[in-house]
């Protein structure tokens, strides 16, 4: 990616409360499965955006420290700027790094949380190369894009075998999860409204005020054309695909 997509696509992005699919429910109905033995303290979330549910995890589990790390400075600057408005800046610390190299010290984290992000380093390799910074008994919440179906349209195939071969059933990441060391504690698709209200509906907005703002610019009418084209693909195949919320336990 060049430095100046880089730029826009932080730009556009940071323009949203979210920057994938979910919503506040179904981050709570994901944490209700974290069975809580023993105090949450060392939370990270990973790959956090603005950070819409970082701020709801640090809300609901008092105790906790959670530090969100994101590739993107301005998403950062975002959640640091809504965590102190929310008067959670003492417990809440947003950090510019890499999913692929976790600043973390091994076996330290209570809780790994990550939300639509994991695909960027592969679910299998994420939650194989995660799960050494958690300690044992700690849980690992993802959400991961995943077939809901055995069988899909070719044109659907297609396009997700560009875009993210990874993509499987349920039954096959569940699979990986216990082969790479964690019981899996559940699984549910996140319900159509984290896509549709809470994720490409206020994007409709945000496109004309992208638009407007970059008069001309063909990166910038490249992108909209094909971020219109995925909420399309949803809409013509939704009852293929979805995330999936994983929650399993470091055995
Ligand atoms: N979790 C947020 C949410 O649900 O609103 C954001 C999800 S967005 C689909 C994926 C996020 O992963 C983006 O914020 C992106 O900047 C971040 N990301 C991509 N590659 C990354 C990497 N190598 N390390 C850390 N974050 C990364």
């Amino acid at each position: 990616m060049e430095e100046s997509d880089f730029e826009l696509l932080g730009e556009y992005y940071s323009m949203l409360e979210r920057q994938g699919p979910g919503s506040p429910e179904t981050t709570l109905k994901a944490l209700s499965f974290v069975e809580v033995q023993r105090p949450i303290v060392r939370i990270a979330d990973i790959g956090c955006g603005t950070g819409a549910h970082t701020l709801l995890l640090a809300e609901y589990l008092p105790g906790s420290q959670v530090t969100a790390l994101d590739l993107f400075p301005v998403f950062i600057e975002q959640l640091n700027a809504n965590a102190a408005q929310a008067g959670l800046q003492d417990r809440v610390k947003g950090i510019t790094g890499n999913m692929e190299a976790l600043p973390f010290e091994p076996d330290s984290l209570d809780l790994i949380w990550s939300e639509g992000a994991i695909y960027n380093i592969g679910f299998e390799r994420g939650i194989r190369e995660w799960r050494a910074f958690l300690k044992t008994g700690g849980y690992l919440a993802v959400s991961e894009i995943s077939w809901l179906t055995q069988e899909r349209p070719s044109e659907l195939q297609d396009y997700w075998a560009a875009a993210y071969p990874e993509i499987n059933t349920a039954s096959a990441k569940m699979a990986q999860m216990e082969a790479a060391g964690y019981t899996p504690r559940a699984a549910f698709v996140i319900p159509e409204n984290c896509w549709t209200d809470h994720y490409y509906s206020p994007q409709v907005a945000v496109r004309e005020a992208f638009l407007e703002k970059h008069p001309g610019n063909p990166a910038v009418k490249a992108f909209i054309e094909n971020d219109r084209a995925e909420a399309d693909l949803y809409e013509r195949f939704k009852q293929y695909y979805s995330y999936v919320f994983y929650i399993g336990q470091k055995v």
